[in-house]
C-alpha cells in the first residue's frame, strides 16, 4: 500500500511516545549536553593523523606519500613533502609531511583517505564537537590538530587498534628478520671471496 512505511514509522514514534510515559526503555533520545550516549566502536565523524610515541612530530607514521590526498573525493587533504627524511617505526628513512591540513567543512567522512593509506597513519575520529564562529580558518586543521597518539586510537577503536599493531608488529618482526639474512649473506659473501696473493718479493742480484 502506498505509504504504508511512513504510517508504520510514525506508529512506532507514537508508541515510543505514549510509552516512555511508563517505561525508560521506550525512552529513545537523551537530553544532550547534560546526558551523552555512549559513543560505539565504528562510528566515525572525521579523519586523524596517529602518532607513536610521546612526540607527535618525530612519532606521526605519515611518510606524506599522498595517495590519500590524491583519492580523496573532495579533494580536502592538502600536504606538502619534506625534503629530508626521518626513519619510520621499522627505521627506514621515510620522507614526513612538512604540511597536513584536512578541511573538515569540505570533508564528507567518507573514510577513502583511512581505506587507502599504507602505512596505517590515519584514522577516523569520534568527536564531532567541533563548532566554531570561524566557519573558515577554524575548519581548517593543521598536522598539529589532526595529531592523536596510539594510545588515543585504542581508547576509542580498541579492537580495529589492535589488529593494527599486530599486523605492524609482525611487519617489523619480517623486516628484522630480512636485514639479518642480507647481513649473514654479505658475511658469507665476503668470506668466501678469494683472498688476493701476496705480492711477490724481489730477489737479490749477483
Ligand atoms: S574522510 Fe573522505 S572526504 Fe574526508 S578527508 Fe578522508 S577521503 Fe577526504
Ligand atoms: S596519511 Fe597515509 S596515505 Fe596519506 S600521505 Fe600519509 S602515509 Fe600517505
Amino acid at each position: 500500500m502506498l505509504g504504508e512505511g511512513i504510517l508504520k514509522g510514525m506508529a512506532e514514534t507514537a508508541k515510543n511516545f505514549a510509552g516512555s510515559f511508563v517505561s525508560g526503555e521506550r525512552l529513545t533520545t537523551v537530553e544532550y549536553p547534560e546526558q551523552r550516549i555512549p559513543t560505539v566502536e565504528n562510528a566515525r565523524v572525521f579523519p586523524f593523523l596517529v602518532y607513536d610515541g610521546p612526540d607527535w612530530q618525530a612519532g606521526l607514521r605519515c611518510v606524506a606519500c599522498q595517495i590519500c590526498e590524491k583519492e580523496c573525493p573532495p579533494k580536502c587533504i592538502y600536504i606538502d613533502k619534506s625534503a629530508d627524511k626521518k626513519p619510520d617505526f621499522v627505521g627506514k628513512a621515510q620522507f614526513y609531511p612538512t604540511r597536513f591540513d584536512i578541511d573538515i567543512s569540505v570533508c564528507m567522512s567518507c573514510q577513502i583517505c583511512v581505506e587507502v593509506c599504507p602505512f596505517e597513519a590515519i584514522k577516523m575520529d569520534t568527536q564531532f564537537e567541533l563548532a566554531t564562529e570561524d566557519r573558515f580558518g577554524g575548519l581548517l586543521l593543521d598536522r598539529e590538530q589532526l595529531a592523536r597518539s596510539n594510545e588515543y586510537y585504542h581508547s576509542i577503536h580498541p579492537a580495529e587498534a589492535a589488529e593494527v599493531d599486530h599486523r605492524l608488529a609482525e611487519e617489523k618482526v619480517k623486516v628484522a628478520a630480512k636485514a639479518k639474512a642480507a647481513a649473514e649473506a654479505a658475511a658469507a659473501k665476503a668470506a668466501a671471496a678469494p683472498r688476493p696473493n701476496p705480492p711477490a718479493t724481489a730477489t737479490g742480484g749477483e
